[in-house]
């Protein structure tokens, strides 16, 4: 009889790894569950609720009887108001056929990942960066190069950063500006200069701008501003609501593609996961479209930057180094330097933090930099400060 112990992976999954964020929440349960005051700030999303005015527009799609499978690229006036958001930016019309709603921004980066790339390609992904882009291009068979910056500028890739990374293989960049884990938001001018570079190349660039909508010094840019629709640089935007309007367990995330890539993405979709929930999507709708949501984005991201402050001028004034973050909701923390004695210093660094201190964080190896840990503040400002001062008691000691 066939038996479970005989399970061997497909080439597919085999390099596979468990997501490093979603571990290390659930070894903070664990031991929540056996009666440890344990503070998490490895969280990945707000701890916020979800707008009011999007929890009663759920409630009345679901009494209208919106149960059923939609269009799989999503409902035509959420794909319109997608469109027509993008095109106050693009400065050209975004037509709602460039958009394809997903089942979170995470199947949206896969779609276009799985779309764009392939065996022998080899992708630029600005280091550290989110955990999921390397995983992604690996299952599309394609490579994933890590480009890091100079510390000076909070990590952030430059030109010649990529040129030196890249080979005639080369064929994309990930873009992620507000960055998931150090919070560096990138300048007009320099997306300007890494989109001439694309465009000079001919790679595509997939920019992840989900955390877009919080940033402190002002909005932070699109690449929708920067590259236009004709023939110039190849680009995708991702968005989503889990960040902006605390709708993590929603699931809608979307696309903004030229044409024959949207419709490419909506066909392997269609094959995967069909629409997005029906019922998400109708909330969606009321979260991009009513004032209240807008607001209520608005003094979350207020409250986050409250938060910034407060933990930056803890740890500046004991002397830790730490990016200063110019949007997201994460500190990154540089804990110690790599040595052949001392591999990975940022995962004993949480892992004691965690077992002795009872703080949970992300080493800064799920995002190819173990040099450091990432600290999230989307949690009680108590809890963010009395964990802050545990990072600097456990890193003095
Ligand atoms: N991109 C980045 C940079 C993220 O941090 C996350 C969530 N942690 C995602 C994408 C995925 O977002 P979603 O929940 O919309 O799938």
């Amino acid at each position: 009889m066939y038996s479970m112990s005989r399970y061997a992976p497909s080439a597919n999954v085999s390099e596979l790894r468990e997501s490093a964020t979603i571990a290390v929440s659930t070894r903070a349960k664990a031991l929540r569950a056996a009666g440890r005051p344990v503070i998490d700030l490895g969280a990945g999303e707000p701890d916020f609720p979800t707008p009011s005015c999007v929890m009663d527009a759920a409630h009345s799609a679901l009494d209208a009887g919106h149960t059923r499978y939609t269009q799989v690229e999503g409902i035509a006036p959420l794909r319109e108001v997608i469109a027509k958001r993008a095109s106050a930016f693009r400065g050209s019309t975004v037509d709602p056929a460039e958009v394809v709603v997903s089942t979170g921004t995470k199947q949206a980066l896969f779609n276009a990942c799985f779309s764009l790339f392939g065996a022998g390609d080899e992708v630029l992904v600005p280091t550290p960066g989110w955990t999921s882009y390397y995983q992604m291009l690996a299952l599309a068979r394609a490579t994933p190069i890590a480009v890091t910056g100079r510390r000076d500028r909070q990590l952030k890739v430059t030109p010649d950063d990529l040129i030196r990374a890249a080979t005639p293989r080369t064929r994309g960049v990930m873009l992620n500006s507000p960055c998931n884990p150090t919070g560096a938001v990138y300048s007009r001018d320099e997306l300007s200069a890494i989109v001439a570079l694309a465009a000079e190349r001919g790679w595509w660039i997939v920019s992840d701008e989900i955390y877009r909508a919080i940033s402190y010094d002002g909005p932070a840019e699109t690449l929708l501003a920067l590259a236009d629709d004709r023939g110039g640089p190849r680009v995708v935007v991702v968005d989503g609501l889990a960040k902006t309007f605390a709708m993590t367990g929603w699931r809608i995330g979307w696309s903004i593609a030229p044409r024959p890539l949207a419709a490419s993405m909506a066909a392997l979709q269609s094959h995967t996961t069909s629409n997005a929930t029906t019922l998400s999507q109708h909330a969606a709708l009321a979260a991009l479209t009513m004032p209240e949501a807008e607001r209520a984005s608005q003094s979350m991201v207020a409250e986050f930057k409250l938060r910034r402050d407060r933990a930056l001028a803890e740890l500046k004034s004991a002397g830790i180094e730490v990016l200063e973050p110019a949007g997201a909701f994460y500190l990154f923390i540089r804990v110690g330097d790599v040595s052949s004695a001392d591999p990975d210093p940022g995962t004993r660094f949480a892992h004691r933090l965690l077992e002795e201190l009872e703080v949970a964080v992300v080493p800064g190896a799920a995002f190819g930099t173990p040099e450091w840990i990432r600290l999230s503040y989307a949690a009680p400002i108590e809890d963010v400060l009395e964990g802050v001062r545990r990072v600097v008691r456990a890193r003095i000691s």
